[in-house]
């Protein structure tokens, strides 16, 4: 493991997206939203997926100078055409004024399209809660994962993430993949030579197995059986037909397989729980996080991260990895 500050990673990258064909304005924020994660333990959506992001610029399927602009279709609904780009810069622009619209309204959402994600979803959520506003957001993906009962891939791994504001502390924030296990763990787990819980996923016969290599090449699992597949369905529909996008498997009847995101929707959905809940739903709220926090062995969602990012120090990076980056980027 190689030792980075949190600057050295934003640098490496910026400057490997850039190589590999980005404008200053993508790779900046990209580089943020990648930087972010590794601050907070997300490890598999930091420089993790960088390669992928190079992958995509290089074999041009991802507009690296992407120039996208939301649009107010009604007061409260805005849409972003993403351009082919990646999704931070998109959201960037966008959830400001998603935020605005729900404080106006009460609600408001922001649909995303033509736009490749490839992150974690925490950070937009997030940022609708520093506005006091409870967030919402979906995006589907590939087809990697099973429906319960079924062993033929069709949803995408189909992350939710949730924020409710919290006035002067962090905000609870859950983020989480509808598949057992987001794929980049189980990659993670296959390159670090990890078994994984059974549950996880199938191997190509069909059959339960602990061993990632085999889940890669069979299908994953959604979580909780058919509640987390109904879950994963729900997503497909939010990030697809509600967006005007297409469903994990018609993404991936165009995607080119460069080991890139593929093109997808996004649904953010804003709310104000001071104009529909009134003024007390703050200290209602913390009514129920008091109690939970003084039971033994629970912990809020997001305090893990919220707890990592208060250390700004050096990093652990896997040296294969930045091996692979700088192969990619060699001048980076
Ligand atoms: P985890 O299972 O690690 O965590 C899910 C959520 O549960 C987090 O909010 C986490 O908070 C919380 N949590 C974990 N353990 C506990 C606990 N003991 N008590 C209370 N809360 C807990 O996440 P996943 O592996 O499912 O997903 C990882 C990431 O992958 C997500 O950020 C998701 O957005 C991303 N993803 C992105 C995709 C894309 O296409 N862009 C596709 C699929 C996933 P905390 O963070 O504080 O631990």
């Amino acid at each position: 493991m190689a030792s980075l500050t949190l600057d050295e990673i934003y640098q490496l990258a910026y400057q490997s997206l850039c190589q590999a064909g980005a404008d200053d304005a993508n790779a900046s924020a990209v580089a943020t939203t990648v930087t972010h994660a590794e601050r907070d333990g997300s490890a598999s959506h930091g420089l993790f997926r960088i390669p992928g992001y190079l992958k995509s610029l290089l074999s041009g399927k991802v507009n690296g100078k992407a120039d996208p602009q939301p649009e107010q279709v009604t007061p409260a609904i805005l849409r972003c055409h993403g351009d082919h780009g990646y999704a931070p810069l998109a959201l960037q622009r966008s959830v400001p004024a998603l935020a605005e619209a729900a404080k106006t309204y009460g609600i408001a959402a922001l649909t995303l399209t033509h736009s490749h994600h490839f992150a974690a979803l925490w950070p937009e959520v997030e940022a609708l809660a520093e506005h006091d506003l409870m967030g919402f957001s979906c995006v589907s993906y590939k087809p990697v994962v099973a429906p319960a009962g079924g062993n033929e891939a069709i949803f995408g791994t189909n992350p939710i993430a949730f924020a409710w504001p919290r006035p002067g502390r962090s905000p609870l924030v859950y983020d989480m993949a509808t598949a057992a296990m987001a794929q980049g763990e189980v990659q993670i787990a296959a390159r670090d030579g990890h078994s994984v819980p059974l549950g996880t996923g199938l191997g190509p016969d069909g059959e339960l197995t602990t061993d990632p290599q085999e889940i890669l090449k069979g299908v994953l699992l959604p979580f909780g059986g058919h509640k987390g597949s109904a879950i994963a369905m729900m997503v497909e529909l939010m990030a697809g037909p509600l967006v005007g996008e297409s469903l994990s498997f018609e993404t991936a009847e165009r995607d080119n397989v460069d080991g890139g995101p593929p093109q997808g929707g996004q649904f953010l959905l804003a709310v104000s729980p001071q104009i529909l809940g009134g003024e007390n739903w703050s200290q209602q709220a913390e009514g129920l996080f008091t109690r939970l926090e003084a039971m033994e062995g629970v912990r809020l969602p997001g305090q893990r991260r919220h707890n990592l990012r208060e250390n700004q120090g050096n990093r652990e990076v896997n040296d294969s990895l930045l091996a692979e980056i700088r192969q990619l980027a060699p001048q980076a």
